[in-house]
């Protein structure tokens, strides 16, 4: 990833820096409010850390003014300041996570690989094996080959995609996918969607819901 770090710690800064290059990451890295504002003008940046207490400034500024040019970008805030009220505010300014310092490099790496993660999967696609899901084209394909789908069963598979790894209730799974339906059409599209993609991708979890494995 092309990272920009934003941090006037000339310690922790350099720690960072050295482990996200480590970690095969390009990072440029800034201490003040000013030269972030230039540095974050780069359309090739991935993923941004910031910290909020800056010396010209407040780290809010800057995600104010990153978030109002770039909608997608993944920030992860790190900061000294663990109060409530900042990462409210921290979060509803947009911040895709948060971390107080003093944290390991490498929860920093996780965490960044998460909020990658979850940027990209917003854009585009989910993988299940060797299902591909991609919402941009409204199209399913298994190894390569497309599978024909109704807009229902494409609704329910995208989203237990999206939750993969984590059980869906009946209810959770029809106010998601078909918020149009009756209740009873739910069996109906699941059948139908698993005969299309196959056994084995979608499990039911007798008496809770249903669950795609990763
Ligand atoms: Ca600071």
């Amino acid at each position: 990833m092309n990272l920009c770090l934003i941090e006037d710690d000339a310690e922790l800064g350099a720690a960072v820096c050295a482990a996200l290059s480590d970690a095969d990451h390009r990072v440029v890295w800034v201490r003040r409010v000013q030269q972030a504002r230039a540095a974050l003008d780069d359309d090739a940046l991935d993923g941004v850390v910031l910290d909020l207490g800056l010396p010209d400034g407040n780290g809010f500024e800057v995600l104010r003014d990153l978030r109002a040019r770039r909608k997608q970008i993944p920030v992860v805030v790190i900061t000294a300041r663990d109060a409530l009220a900042d990462r409210i505010r921290g979060l509803d300014l947009g911040a895709d996570d948060y971390l107080v310092k003093p944290f390991e490099a490498a929860e920093l790496l996780a965490r960044l690989r998460a909020v990658a993660r979850r940027a990209a999967g917003a854009a585009a696609a989910w993988q299940v094996r060797d299902l591909t899901i991609d919402e941009q084209r409204h199209e399913v394909t298994r190894a390569g080959e497309c599978i024909a789908l109704s807009k229902s069963e494409f609704a329910l598979l995208r989203t237990l995609a999206r939750h993969s790894g984590r059980v869906l209730t009946r209810i959770e799974l029809e106010s998601r996918a078909l918020p149009d339906n009756e209740g009873a059409a739910l069996d109906v599209h699941l059948s139908n969607l698993r005969r299309k993609i196959g056994p084995g991708y979608i499990r039911t979890i007798r008496g809770v819901g249903y669950v795609i494995e990763r």
